[in-house]
């Protein structure tokens, strides 16, 4: 069988889990162990690779019972109450809340003051539990509501004054059909529909890769696609690969490869998550290459 491989170039980390990944290691050139609260980067290879290095993922539970250490804070960012415990229990952050997220968490803090003075509500369209999303609840003291699509939007009031907030890795598509679906029910039940603020927070690094991603996938027969399986941008970003092609398949590790995936011919095209390493692609590809003989 001989087919070809192609590595979307376009594909791998994002600025600021690059950003992320570089400090802590950094930290592990003189240090032995660094603890992460909650995973580094939602990618397992990677993960294990960071391991072997000495970093330790932990959870809150465990950060509470944490004294006088040095604690790792990930791109996604933390709510107040997470400082407050590491303040409280003498641990130093290292802080990489990526610029982008701590930029958003500002500006949730800042337009909830005003809309509070309208008696508006705050929206954050996300998804619920994820880190980032906790972290933007968190700087409104959790007076916000969480809709992670277009079913969800029936438990707002439409008479009352919204602001709504996209985490920054959602379908800015999607984003914007539950902008319009939510501007519409304001219209229908005669709300204040002037007083309805889309902010457009998705980040370009994600929305970015969305055009490129559905012409990479046309130009190929076969998309494999490598992310994470708790990646929410990975999800995200394999559904407009399927979309684009019918014979995209998502996969975490090369040892879930099917050989029966590939037909004599193929043209088959690498691409991943934004949490993605690009030599895990590499090495996908490496593994790929013993079918084409
Ligand atoms: S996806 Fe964007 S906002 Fe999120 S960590 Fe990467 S660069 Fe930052």
């Amino acid at each position: 069988m001989k087919i070809t491989i192609d590595i979307d170039t376009h594909s791998g980390f994002c600025y600021g889990v690059v950003r992320a990944i570089e400090q802590a290691e950094r930290y592990l050139e003189k240090n032995s162990e660094l603890h992460s609260l909650g995973s580094i980067v939602h990618n397992s290879t990677e993960i294990s690779r960071l391991k072997e290095k000495g970093l330790k993922t932990i959870n809150y539970e465990q950060m509470s019972k944490m004294r006088d250490s040095v604690l790792f804070i990930r791109a996604h960012g933390e709510p107040p109450s997470s400082y407050k415990i590491a303040e409280e229990n003498n641990l130093r952050i290292i802080d990489c809340t990526c610029p982008v997220v701590l930029k958003l968490q500002e500006r949730v803090k800042a337009n909830y003051k005003e809309l509070k003075k309208i008696g508006g509500q705050l929206v954050i369209f996300g998804k619920v539990g994820h880190a980032e999303v906790n972290g933007l609840v968190g700087q409104v003291d959790g007076d916000a509501t969480i809709i992670e699509g277009i079913d969800h939007i029936h438990g707002l009031d439409f008479k009352r004054p919204i602001y709504i907030f996209s985490q920054t890795t959602k379908d800015p598509e999607i984003y914007k059909k539950v902008c319009n679906a939510i501007k519409e029910s304001i219209i229908n039940e005669g709300g204040p529909v002037e007083k309805f603020k889309v902010f457009n927070t998705t980040c370009g690094q994600v929305s970015s890769r969305h055009p490129h991603l559905k012409e990479f996938s046309r130009d190929h027969s076969v998309i494999i696609f490598v992310s994470g399986k708790e990646s929410s941008n990975g999800k995200i970003l394999f559904d407009v690969c399927l979309k684009e092609n019918h014979r995209s398949y998502k996969i975490e590790t090369k040892e879930e490869i099917n050989p029966e995936w590939f037909m004599d011919g193929d043209s088959v095209g690498i691409c991943g998550a934004t949490s993605t390493p690009k030599w895990l692609l590499e090495d996908v590809a490496d593994y790929l290459r013993q079918f084409s003989l």
